[in-house]
């Protein structure tokens, strides 16, 4: 069986990902000419970061971002509104954890290419 992912965003790369872990092939379709960072990051939550850390990218994700401690909304004077822990430090099991698109580009798409299930094409269309 190959399937056919059309999308190489972190859902496609993931879905990549996961599908080689059953031995099962699949080219991503991407339409974007080159797969590059677009934006300032992504806030990954643990249910999130769960399924990356099982493709065994956490030490990855550990390089390029920060486990978030703390997520506190602050009035203009600096005056707390609320405040919670975050991830682990919140009793979850998995961190949240920001990252830069390029650290996301980097942790997903690096996998991509050195695990040869997956095969990345650009400029498809539906
Ligand atoms: C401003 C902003 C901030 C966000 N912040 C967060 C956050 O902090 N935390 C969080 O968890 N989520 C956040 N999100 C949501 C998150 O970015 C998306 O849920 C996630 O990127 C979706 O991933 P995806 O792979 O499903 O889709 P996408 O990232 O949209 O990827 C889809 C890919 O498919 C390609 N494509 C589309 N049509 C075709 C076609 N016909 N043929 C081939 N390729 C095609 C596109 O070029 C694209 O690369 C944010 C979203 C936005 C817009």
């Amino acid at each position: 069986m190959h399937i056919a992912i059309v999308g190489g965003g972190i859902g496609g790369l993931t879905l990549g990902l996961m599908l080689h872990r059953r031995g099962i092939e699949s080219t991503i379709l991407e339409s974007a000419a080159e797969v590059k960072p677009l934006g300032v990051g992504i806030n990954a939550l643990p249910h999130a970061i769960r399924e990356l850390a099982g493709l065994d990218l956490l030490p990855a994700l550990d390089a390029v971002g920060v486990r978030t401690r703390r997520l506190t909304y602050a009035n203009h004077l600096g005056q707390t509104i609320w405040s919670e822990p975050r991830g682990t430090f919140g009793g979850h099991e998995w961190p949240q954890s920001p990252f830069t698109a390029d650290g996301c580009t980097a942790c997903c798409g690096r996998p991509r290419k050195s695990r040869s299930a997956a095969t990345l094409c650009g400029r498809t269309h539906a």
